[in-house]
């Protein structure tokens, strides 16, 4: 083959070489050359042994053409099914970007000496009054006056984890409320220990120690 191969290279080569001079006559007496000298495969011989119509029986064939399309339908509804239980799934963890038109002024694990220890939340700073919805489904846990949380909301979504508004200037819901993702649950405010009205936002999983709500909110399909 590999014989082959540089004879078909140089056959090329000087096709090229000969450039608009090299005439039709030429070229096709350069392809004979190398057909004839190929080394491969009888192609043309090869083709007529392979009849399927006459080494196997129809009715055979018929027969695994049938399983094959039915194999089909069912892997193409097995598949749809798939599909279909990814976007649900999709969507049952999509979150909700908490509030809109705002900086993010403070990060998980930030020491600053406003906080007794470090910062466990994720600080979006806006205009006092800014709508804050609820970034999934869940159950108002509490709602009321928390020290240096000021007017903070424990929201529980439906995985347990416990998310927690604080700052809010008003709170717009009550313990037992059920909520939607994007629902209003309060405005932004400067209630508590802050500087300035912002949104300090904590994700709790299963109501346990924060987590840094950076990746919990990339993971659920929004980047702050
Ligand atoms: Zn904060």
């Amino acid at each position: 083959m590999a014989g082959a191969f540089v004879l078909i290279v140089a056959g090329f080569g000087s096709a090229v070489i000969g450039g608009a001079t090299d005439t039709g006559a030429l070229r096709a007496d350069k392809y004979q050359t190398i057909s004839q000298n190929y080394v491969g495969p009888d192609i043309s011989s090869a083709a007529s042994e392979v009849d399927v119509s006459r080494s196997f029986d129809r009715s055979v064939v018929e027969k695994q053409a049938k399983a094959q399309a039915q194999q089909v339908l069912v892997a193409q509804a097995d598949l749809a099914k798939k599909v279909d239980a990814k976007a649900a799934e999709v969507k049952a963890n999509q979150w909700v970007l908490p509030v809109t038109g705002y900086q993010i002024t403070a990060t998980f694990g930030q020491r600053s000496g406003l906080w007794a220890t470090v910062h466990t939340g994720l600080d979006f700073a806006g205009p006092s009054g800014s709508t804050i919805v609820s970034v999934a489904a869940g159950t108002v846990k509490s709602a009321g006056y928390e020290g240096a949380y000021g007017n903070r909301t424990v929201v529980t979504l439906l995985d347990g984890t416990d998310i927690w508004y604080c700052h809010q200037s008003r709170i717009a819901v009550k313990p037992g409320d059920k909520v939607d993702p994007g629902q209003v649950i309060g405005y932004t405010g400067s209630t508590g220990n802050v500087t300035g009205p912002h949104l300090h936002l904590e994700v709790h999983p299963g109501g346990g120690p924060a987590v840094d709500p950076k990746p919990a909110l990339i993971q659920h399909g929004v980047t702050p």
